[in-house]
């Protein structure tokens, strides 16, 4: 901008020297021609001056009576001292006396030849017209000649006098009027050539100027005006060039022309200054702002805005940018909290869970030790259904809960609680491994132990937990976050509270894909095997039923234990077809599998998948028309966990099977929290109580006092019990102390193949 508006000025200012320079130029342009036009008159009038001057001295030399005697006397020799002596006192370079009949007489120069034929010549002419004084070259040497009769009283003779245009006459001329005279003459014949001037400088330079048609404007690199008279004259050629200096013309104009320099250059300058002082008060806050918007942009917030407090525009511009650094700042902070934190229990969410594990897990991998790292996580089990029967509001307050004891119980610097979402949590342990996470989700469950007490309203708690640890498990943040979920959601599915990660449990690995063909193959091969594990009525000890449980033959990996295989069968779905392909071998053998006189009623162990299959119920009636089997011969083992995944789905089939006929039995009971007021509204006929309360109820007492009430609590409701995990004989007789309904365990058999089953049952039968 300064620039612009310094060529702006410039401009101006040049086009004010333009215009200045032209009317100057005119100007004087004018006044020479003025005053060469004056001086060509002075000129003029002078030589006629000098001719009358001339012309007198001659008349007063004709009218001398001494010589006018010499001349009637021909006394050539006083007539030659007399011209002599009027020549030298008017200063004339030619006096000469002529005859009558114009021949020279006598001449006070010596003449030659050719000179004496011109002054005859010349006299002659100037005869005519007396008057007047005439121009001529002689001997080179212009001069200005006058003629005067000598009368006696008759013309007796003639004096001619020549004045020569000499130095003096120039430089008079440049003396009182300025312009400087050069005269050029020429002898006839001959080339004109400078004889006098007044010009002080180099004469060739005048001779060369005025040969030219168009007189030159400047001579030597001297400006100056210049003109050009041709002479009238009887010998020869005569001219004068008349110069004109215009210096002094000029001076005025070269004085303004550098004081407007003065004043462009002291305006240039000024302006300059000025307009940069005001660029930069406008363009450094500017500068400074555009400097705020890169720290903006580069994330920092905390800048200083400068020139906040100046009144002006850019004061006020500031502040606007100090405000939107400010709502920035709040807002970008509002979005780290969303993007970083749950707002519901104000833990860490599951993107900033990512992002520190995986800062661990390269902190561990830069590092000079690697560090072991495990995660759990956690997911509360039948949240869904707290939320739908309690209201939102209510497991809102339940995460909150589980929220704060899980803060409770990571304590250690460097762990981390989150919230990865819903009602899944997560756990990060630094510097620990297997066992440091089971010890972990321990001190978890006997946290949650507590009910959790709202209002007037009490749930249990529960959770299950998956395991996986770096770097044994994966070796990067993702892939371990999504193996622990596998391994929790597995854990939930088998009801097993915590599990740790194997390739087997995961759907997605290599190793269970093919372990899914593998199975599939098996179930349509006969690699899979009906076990069965009897039950029997506590009181008489008499073998009343079994459970079928699967087992799988591998052909390379031998017997594979249903809690390697059922989990991500039922996670991809195909458990469907083991229960079906299980129900349909039992209901094969039922038959065979009747004692004498007495009935064996076969338990099939459910999944949620079946539960949530509308066509399961047909399905079954379809095998038991096949086999010719019914319902009332087989017990169906569905887990607390299975039912409340969608309660109401499962409630319509659950309604359905017992129609049908099926003895219905909640399986594991204990490991959920379902109330029994609700299982009432289900057709059930049987409670299992889960073997981890069986098992501990000899050592620990408050697993004794569980067996103990479920039990009651079960009769009072007019359901039937059976406990599993009967692994002893003390074990048998408590559950008999408590009235317990029927008992299944290893210390009564362990799950054996059908043949071996009626060999057991033989033996059992013969030793009691
Ligand atoms: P579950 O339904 O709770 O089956 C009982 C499990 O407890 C069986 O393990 C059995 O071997 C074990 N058990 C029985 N008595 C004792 C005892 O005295 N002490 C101990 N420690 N354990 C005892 P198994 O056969 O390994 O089955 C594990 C789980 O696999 C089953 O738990 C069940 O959830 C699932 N499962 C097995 N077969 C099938 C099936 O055909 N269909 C479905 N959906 N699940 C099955
Ligand atoms: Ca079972
Ligand atoms: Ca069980």
């Amino acid at each position: 901008m300064v620039l612009v508006m310094l060529l702006l000025l410039l401009g101006v200012q040049l086009a004010g020297f333009g215009v200045v320079r032209q009317v100057f130029d005119r100007h004087v342009g004018i006044e020479v021609e003025a005053s060469l036009q004056v001086a060509e008159r002075i000129w003029v009038r002078q030589l006629l001056q000098n001719a009358a001057r001339l012309r007198d001295a001659a008349v007063v030399l004709a009218a001398d009576f001494g010589f006018r005697s010499a001349v009637a006397t021909d006394d050539v020799e006083t007539i030659g001292s007399a011209l002599e002596n009027a020549g030298n006192r008017i200063g004339a370079g030619v006096v000469a006396f002529l005859k009558p009949d114009f021949t020279l007489l006598s001449a006070a120069q010596v003449l030659g030849e050719e000179g004496v034929a011109t002054l005859e010549l010349l006299a002659q002419e100037l005869s005519v017209n007396r008057n007047e004084g005439r121009l001529a070259t002689v001997g080179g040497q212009p001069h200005l000649f006058v003629i005067v009769p000598v009368r006696a009283p008759l013309i007796v003779g003639w004096v001619l006098m020549g004045f020569p245009l000499d130095q003096n006459v120039v430089d008079d001329f440049w003396r009182l009027y300025g312009v400087h005279a050069v005269i050029l003459a020429a002898d006839a014949g001959q080339s004109l050539a400078i004889t006098v001037g007044s010009w002080p400088g180099d004469r060739s330079a005048v001779l060369e100027a005025a040969r030219q048609v168009e007189p030159p404007a400047a001579i030597d690199g001297k400006r100056v005006g210049l003109r050009k008279l041709h002479l009238e004259s009887v010998a020869g050629e005569v001219g004068v060039v008349l110069i004109r200096p215009l210096d002094e013309l000029l001076a005025p104009y070269e004085q303004l022309q550098w004081l407007l320099g003065l004043i462009t250059l002291t305006a240039v300058a000024l302006f300059a200054a000025v307009s940069k002082v005001a660029a930069r008060r406008v363009t450094t806050p500017l500068y400074q702002l555009t400097e705020v918007t890169r720290s903006l942009e580069g994330g920092d917030y905390d800048v200083q805005v400068p020139g906040k407090d100046r009144g002006d525009e850019v004061g006020a511009l500031a502040r606007g940018f100090d405000r939107m650094r400010s709502s920035l700042a709040e807002q970008r902070e509002e979005i780290l909290r969303l993007a970083y934190w749950d707002r519901l229990t104000g833990l860490p969410n599951r993107e900033q869970f990512r992002q520190t594990l995986k800062q661990r897990i390269n902190d561990s991998s830069s590092g000079t030790e690697q560090v072991t790292l495990a995660v759990i996580t956690l997911n509360v089990d039948r949240f869904k259904h707290v939320n739908d029967v309690l209201g939102y509001a209510f497991g809102d307050e339940l995460l909150k809960a589980v929220a704060q004891r899980l803060r409770d119980q990571v304590t250690r610097s460097g762990d981390l609680v989150a919230r990865l979402g819903g009602d899944e949590f997560a756990l990060l342990l630094t510097r620990s491994d297997a066992n440091g996470a089971d010890f972990m989700a321990m001190r978890v469950r006997s946290a949650f132990e507590q009910p959790l007490a709202l209002g007037d309203q009490t749930v249990d708690l529960s959770a299950s937990m998956g395991v996986a640890g770096f770097p044994q498990d994966a070796q990067d943040a993702d892939v371990l976050m999504s193996r622990c979920e596998i391994a929790m959601h597995a854990a939930k599915a088998s009801t097993a509270g915590v599990l740790h990660y194997t390739p087997r449990l995961d759907s997605s690995s290599a190793q269970t894909l093919s372990l899914l063909s593998d199975l599939r193959s098996a179930l349509q091969t006969g690699g899979l095997r009906l076990y069965l594990q009897p039950k029997l009525r506590v009181t008489t000890r008499e073998v009343v039923a079994a459970e079928a449980l699967v087992r799988w033959l591998h052909p390379k990996r031998g017997l594979v234990p249903p809690m390697e295989f059922i989990p991500f069968a039922e996670q991809t779905g195909f458990v469907r077809q083991l229960t079906l392909w299980m129900f349909e071998e039992a209901a094969r053998q039922w038959h065979a599998l009747q004692p004498v006189g007495g009935r064996l009623r076969i338990a099939i162990n459910l999944s949620t998948r079946d539960l949530l299959d509308l066509d399961f119920p047909q399905r079954l009636v379809d095998i038991m028309a096949r086999q010719r089997v019914q319902a009332d011969g087989f017990c169906l083992e569905i887990t607390e966990s299975a039912i409340m995944d969608d309660p109401q789905r499962a409630e319509a089939t659950l309604n359905r099977l017992a129609e049908l006929g099926f003895k219905l039995s909640i399986d594991d009971f204990g490991t959920g929290y379902s109330s029994l007021a609700y299982l009432k509204r289900l057709p059930v006929q049987e409670l299992k109580i889960d073997k981890s309360f069986v098992l501990g109820m000899i050592q620990d007492e408050s697993d004794a006092k569980i067996v103990r009430s479920t039990i009651d609590l079960a009769h009072n409701l007019g359901l039937s019990v059976v406990a599993e995990g009967v692994e002893s004989a003390s074990h048998l007789d408590a559950l008999n102390a408590l009235h317990c309904d029927e008992a299944q365990g290893f210390f009564i058999s362990r799950p054996i193949p059908v043949p071996e089953f009626l060999a057991w049952r033989d033996a059992w039968v013969a030793a009691h």
